[in-house]
């Protein structure tokens, strides 16, 4: 009897204890579920429209070649679409020599948001214009500056969209959003000085030396640019793997998670020397690109009208801004 009953004791005592255990075990998954929906409800949506207004009002202003009044005019309206979005923004003026000799002041645009956030990510795209479409497949017009619909307006009018967003929805990390001058002003193509870095990116370098916060540190960097087009191809950009290819990776892992491998390809493009190179180099602080990169276009390297004077508005896709803004910002509001 006494056996029986320890027996019987044994059973129960399993019986209440395999109970607990499977309603912490499913009470726990219900957790998980309810933060995993949590998570997603937190993603705030990203408006494509928005964007292409943006891109639309910069190239309204004409080509923003620096010393341009269309240079000047677009700051002025850059800095205040940022103030709209928070009371944070500097305008950093330098001047910098151009491969030419001569001496331009530049102006990089920069709005953080959350700026008492330890963590944070930093955000870009260059907004000054080429001043020649030295590409142009007609050599009669390669002395005429580019509208930059894609290089160049494309990223700022994604960013100037998330700037919005960040107006009313705050993640985790604090976030600065820099639009960098300058970074188009390198050598034409028939020049001694083609293929020199130095020449390009003059605003992200100056920065990199001389960033608006002291001692400057971020988780990563993202750098848009030519991020307009229709069918936009987005390859693994080399120095981007280079210096960072686990932030490479989360953003593609984001993209595809989103269903956009046609756009984010997994695979590798050429190294491009964009404004992200010197902030890998110079502010030591992982930087990435995410930039059209198509071997098969005639350019063999670029989007199609890649400094020519077909890059204006009528080559943007509201369907590959939406891409490219549903991936950023998910990679800003899913970082923890
Ligand atoms: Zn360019």
């Amino acid at each position: 009897m006494t056996r029986n009953i320890s027996w019987l004791t044994l059973i129960l005592f399993f019986i209440i204890i395999t109970n607990l255990l499977y309603s912490c075990t499913s009470s726990d998954e219900k957790t998980k579920q309810i933060k995993k929906e949590e998570i997603a409800i937190k993603i705030p949506f990203f408006n494509a429209d928005s964007a292409y207004y943006f891109v639309k009002k910069q190239t309204d202003f004409g080509a923003r070649v620096p010393g341009s009044k269309a240079h000047a005019e677009c700051a002025a309206w850059l800095k205040n679409e940022l103030l709209d979005c928070t009371p944070h923004v500097i305008v950093q003026e330098f001047k910098t020599r151009v491969y030419s000799g001569d001496v331009y002041s530049g102006k990089n645009i920069i709005a953080s948001f959350y700026p008492e956030s330890k963590a944070r990510i930093m955000l870009c795209a260059h907004w000054d214009s080429r001043p020649f479409a030295d590409h142009d497949p007609d050599p009669a017009k390669r002395k005429e500056p580019v509208m930059g619909a894609n290089d160049g307006a494309s990223g700022v009018g994604v960013l100037l969209e998330l700037a919005r967003i960040l107006k009313n929805n705050s993640p985790f990390a604090g976030i600065d959003i820099i639009f960098f001058d300058l970074e188009d002003y390198g050598p034409p193509q028939d020049s001694q000085n083609e293929g020199a870095n130095e020449h390009w990116g003059l605003g992200s370098q100056y920065w990199s030396g001389n960033p608006h916060v002291s001692d400057y540190k971020a988780r990563f960097v993202i750098l848009l640019d030519m991020v307009g087009a229709k069918d936009a191809k987005f390859r693994k950009e080399g120095f981007s793997m280079y210096y960072a290819p686990d932030k490479v990776k989360k953003v593609w892992d984001i993209a595809a998670g989103l269903g956009y491998q046609d756009y984010f390809l997994n695979e590798t493009g050429g190294y491009i020397n964009d404004d992200h190179y010197f902030i890998n180099e110079i502010r030591k602080v992982p930087a990435i690109d995410i930039i059209h990169l198509d071997q098969n276009s005639s350019n063999g390297s670029f989007f199609e009208y890649w400094h020519t004077t077909g890059d204006t508005f009528d080559k943007i896709d509201k369907e590959t801004l939406q891409v490219v803004g549903d991936v950023v910002t998910k990679v800003v509001f899913a970082e923890k």
